[in-house]
């Protein structure tokens, strides 16, 4: 098959690693630079140009599209989906995933473990606010951050009403959720890769840091999944329709909750961790699904 990887830079670790495992199974693998392609919408022949070329009918696109180019990127997505190239995630999945509140509905809607969380603009009244979700200690989310950055632990209800009120200062939008203590710092990542966990981690956070990103200074090792922590991350991969994605989930006192699905999971991070050839999985899924056309079946 002729494969495009959708990429800012061909020397990150999941980009390099996705190109060669696709040419070790004998495909033809290009990196293309997202926000250098250019496209053309004339009635009837969408193409996407590059380079000064018309790129050619790939098979399939692999889309890493980092958060900051997520509407320029998720544009080059659907204009490939115009001309009918299979992306392992749809433009449309990718868009809903971005978005932390509409991620949170859709998996609420399908009875997906969540933490207890609230969402507000310019509440009338914390107090109310604060007790839906239990009361402290909470966590406070900025719903633009990304890599931990805008979480916040609130520890008492003083506290986490100055925060609710500064960020409302800012005129943004929050989060509150119930702090689930007893995840100890750490989170799972399940890697879902066409409706199955390929590959997961447990990743803990530096000391005294409740925030397990490895942005943070997070470790990672290899874990075993409960069957309900695997249910919970393929019903979540589902619900947000991407064939692809890190699933994250807090172990909770009431059973898996997740804090999010990522639609560009890292590979590095799991493929050391876990020993395992994910990228070489991705590939796999990819030939199955050009082949049997699961494109339709995906189609949201
Ligand atoms: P980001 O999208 O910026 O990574 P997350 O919402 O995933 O933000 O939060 C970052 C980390 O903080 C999570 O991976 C988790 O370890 C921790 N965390 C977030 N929310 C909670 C919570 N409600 N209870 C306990 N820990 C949390
Ligand atoms: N972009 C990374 C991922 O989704 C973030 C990982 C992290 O900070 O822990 O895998």
């Amino acid at each position: 098959m002729r494969i495009a990887i959708l990429s800012r830079n061909s020397n990150l670790y999941s980009t390099r690693r996705l190109k060669e495992a696709g040419e070790l199974r004998g495909h033809e693998v290009d990196v293309i630079d997202t926000l250098h392609c250019y496209m053309d919408i004339t009635s009837n022949k969408p193409t996407v140009r590059y380079k000064g070329e018309a790129l050619p009918a790939y098979d399939a696109v692999i889309p890493r599209i980092g958060a900051s180019v997520t509407f320029y990127g998720t544009a080059v997505v659907r204009q490939f989906e115009m001309m009918n190239t299979f992306s392992i995630n749809e433009s449309v999945a990718i868009s809903r995933s971005r978005d932390k509140l509409r991620s949170l509905q859709l998996l609420s809607r399908k009875g997906i473990g969540l933490p207890r969380t609230g969402f507000a603009h310019r509440p009338d009244n914390v107090e109310d606010l604060i007790n839906n979700v239990g009361g402290a200690p909470l966590v406070i989310k900025l719903l633009e951050g990304t890599q931990g950055i805008g979480v916040v632990l609130a520890e008492t209800r003083k506290a986490a009403e100055s925060i609710i009120e500064a960020f409302m200062g800012l005129n943004a939008n929050i989060l509150v959720q119930e702090f689930i203590k007893e995840a100890g710092g750490a989170d799972i990542r399940c890697l879902v890769v066409g409706g199955k966990v390929v590959a997961a981690m447990k990743r803990q956070g530096a000391e005294g840091e409740f925030r397990s990103n490895l942005h943070r200074g997070g470790t990672a090792e290899i874990v075993r999944l409960s069957p309900a922590e695997r249910k919970t991350a393929i019903d979540a991969a589902k619900a947000m329709g991407l064939n692809m994605c890190g699933v994250d989930i807090l172990r909770s006192n009431s059973g898996p909750v997740v804090m999010e699905v990522n639609s560009s999971p890292g590979l590095e991070g799991i493929e050391k961790a876990t020993g395992k050839d994910v990228a070489g999985m991705v590939f796999e899924f990819l030939e199955s699904a050009t082949r049997t056309s699961a494109r339709n079946a995906t189609r949201t």
